[in-house]
């Protein structure tokens, strides 16, 4: 194993004292680096360990660093600063007592997905075939967005010792929520919720005209394809790729999404040197994905290895690292806290096949999530992962 890392969130560490929390992080459980939420969506965490009593967390979706505006001069949008941080800058400190300790630093950084930014700037979300602009998801075919979440990555790498970009959603959204108690009385299958999902903002409209496709088309069978489904129909029962074949302009439309997600990433590594790492979404169709695409204007990819059946996982998994060439570059992601991993020897277990199949960069999520048996379980992980190789 190369490198073992936690995700971690500033306030955690900032609460515990990051020399405290880094001392366990490096010197007690084994790890080499940190990904630090530098902006997060929406956010209420229950924290086990974080004082003598445990505590919960609650956060608007916010930059969890005090941005320098000169960063953001080719973009309309500005950065939230979280307000929990009042004047300090958590990222500094927390930088600081990584270097002190030759811990390296990743910036853990969520492109398109924030309810306050959807807020603020709702002309940059996206929007569906019947005009519903999302209250969480802003579109990364706008230029706006696209140079905001470059401008984010200059400002990290410019001003903090920052070794890697984690990318979490530069792409549509492929888990539509809206942080509302979402009530729908619909049947959705695959298909529909695809349907649901796709984008017909200014910028998406415009780039797939660019590319001759007919948005205006796909826009009007779109609705048609969902008449039936809101007048209470049943899901439909053909595979989404069958489904796509049967209506051209259609299936090209939703491929077309891959080449606005190509174009983010590029604009991102555009603004700096520092190692970039995309991460995986929980459903790539929905978030129009395609790895393919993206292998060589990225480093890697990360893969949260707990998100679905085995079998699908080791699809996906497979079709990651034909596309990054190689597993070096594909880091995986393990929860040390139940249920998505039942316990220790299951952790053990999970990073030694990990390791042992070419992955050398493990990350564990996450140090003020998890139980304190769960960071004994990460412990054991590690150690046990070394010894082997
Ligand atoms: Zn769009």
């Amino acid at each position: 194993m190369k490198e073992a890392y936690f995700w971690c969130y500033p306030w955690d560490l900032l609460d515990e004292g990051p020399d405290l929390a880094l001392d366990r992080i490096a010197g007690e459980i084994g790890a080499q680096s940190i990904s630090i939420a530098t902006t997060y969506h929406s956010v209420a965490q229950f924290r086990p360990h974080a004082a003598d009593a445990p505590a919960r967390f609650v956060s608007e979706s916010a930059a969890h660093f005090q941005p320098n505006a000169s960063a953001y001069s080719a973009t309309r949008i500005r950065p939230i600063p979280a307000s929990w941080m009042k004047s300090r800058n958590p990222l500094e400190r927390i930088a600081e007592c990584c270097r002190s300790r030759n811990v390296a630093l990743r910036a853990w950084l969520i492109a398109c997905h924030g309810t306050a930014l959807a807020a603020r700037y709702p002309d940059a979300a996206c929007k569906d075939a019947f005009g519903n602009r999302s209250t969480s998801w802003l579109c990364p075919a706008n230029p706006d967005v696209r140079e905001f979440v470059a401008g984010l990555a200059a400002d990290l790498t410019t001003n903090y010792p920052i070794a890697a970009i984690e990318l979490e959603s530069p792409d549509f959204d492929s888990n539509p929520h809206t942080h509302a108690h979402e009530k729908i009385g619909l049947n959705l299958g695959p298909i529909e919720r695809l349907l649901l999902a796709l984008c017909f903002c200014e910028s998406c409209v415009q780039s797939a005209n660019d590319a001759d496709i007919d948005a205006a088309a796909v826009h009007r069978s779109v609705r048609v394809h969902l008449a039936p489904t809101i007048a209470g129909e049943p899901p439909r029962t053909t595979t989404t790729i069958d489904f796509l074949a049967s209506d051209g302009a259609l299936q090209a439309y939703a491929q077309h999404r891959t080449h606005s997600i190509r174009a983010f990433v590029t604009a991102v590594r555009r603004r700096t040197k520092t190692p970039i790492f995309v991460h995986a979404p929980y459903s790539p169709d929905l978030a129009g994905w395609n790895p393919a695409d993206l292998a060589q204007h990225c480093d890697g990819f990360i893969f949260p290895a707990w998100t679905e059946s085995p079998d699908s996982r080791r699809a996906r998994l497979a079709q990651l690292v034909a596309a990054a060439g190689s597993p070096d570059r594909v880091h995986l992601g393990f929860y040390c806290y139940p249920p998505q991993t039942a316990d220790g020897p299951a952790l053990v277990r999970a990073v030694h096949d990990a390791v042992s199949a070419g992955h050398s960069t493990i990350g564990f999520y996450n140090y003020g999530i998890a139980p304190n048996a769960g960071l004994d379980w990460a412990r054991q992980a590690i150690r046990f992962a070394r010894r082997d190789r």
